[in-house]
């Protein structure tokens, strides 16, 4: 998958990507991931201006259409072949939660845009997102905190990215659930040993406890998660019947 980012503020994706399993993700060319500078589209060549006061008196500045118009445009040509998706990243937007993460797995690339200030022109917003996307109920100073977290949680889906021992299908969310408790040596820690049930060794009921407590976890800490556990349950047993 193709990641185009566009910011204001390239210097902060430094690092975010350059280690662990972003990396191996980009050497083995399961992502590419590419950051654009929206003032390289201001059209401003002396001051690089991308911003100015919002109509109607509010405070702070906004970013301005022209340069987020042309900047999309640039990320559209370079990834003409790929079809690419142009998401803002705002707290306006659908939530990222795991099926979104998962939704977003079929597109072949994605350009982010991230807003900075008090955010970017409405015009923009009709005319070039095709998807606004929030990583949660608070607000940030800008969009490119989101952009990494939505980078990583799609890569880390994409087939071979992950390798065994790092399987997605044991982390919390994927069914929908939180995880089950895990443990790693020593037997004994503190005084507190592992459950007995993760040393014997017997696979079915291993993998019965670890379900158990997925659900227990899920319903006590959760219950807007377990909510629609039940309803999938509910729904599952009603088209078994009809
Ligand atoms: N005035 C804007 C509003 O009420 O929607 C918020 C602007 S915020 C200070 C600046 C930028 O940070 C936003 O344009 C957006 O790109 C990014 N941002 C802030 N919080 C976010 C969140 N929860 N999810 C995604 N992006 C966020």
């Amino acid at each position: 998958m193709f990641f185009d980012i566009l910011t204001l503020f390239p210097g902060m994706f430094e690092g975010a990507f350059a280690d662990s399993i972003i990396k191996r993700a980009q050497e083995r060319k399961l992502v590419t991931i590419e950051i654009h500078n929206i003032r390289d589209y201001s059209g401003d060549k002396r001051h690089g201006t991308v911003d100015d006061y919002p109509y109607g008196g509010d405070a702070g500045m906004l970013l301005k259409p022209a340069p987020l118009a042309a900047a999309i445009k640039a990320g559209k040509e370079r990834l003409s072949s790929l079809n690419p998706k142009v998401i803002f990243l705002t707290p306006q937007g659908e939530l990222l939660r795991q099926p979104v993460v998962e939704s977003l797995l079929s597109e072949q690339a994605l350009i982010i845009l991230c807003g900075r200030y008090k955010g970017i022109d409405q015009r923009i917003r009709e005319r070039y997102i095709d998807r606004e996307i929030s990583i949660g109920d608070y607000v940030l100073s800008g969009g490119e905190v989101p952009a990494m977290v939505l980078v990583d949680a799609v890569t880390r889906l994409i087939p071979g990215v992950l390798n065994d021992r790092e399987s997605a299908e044991a982390d919390s969310l994927y069914n929908g659930l939180l995880s089950y408790p895990q443990y790693t040596r020593p037997e004994e820690f503190e005084g507190n040993r592992v459950p007995e049930i993760l040393l014997s060794g017997h696979h079915v009921n291993i993998k019965a406890w670890k379900e158990e407590q997925a659900l227990a976890n899920t319903r006590a800490r959760r219950p807007d998660l377990w909510k629609e556990y039940e309803e999938r349950i509910n729904d599952k047993i009603r088209n078994s019947k009809s």
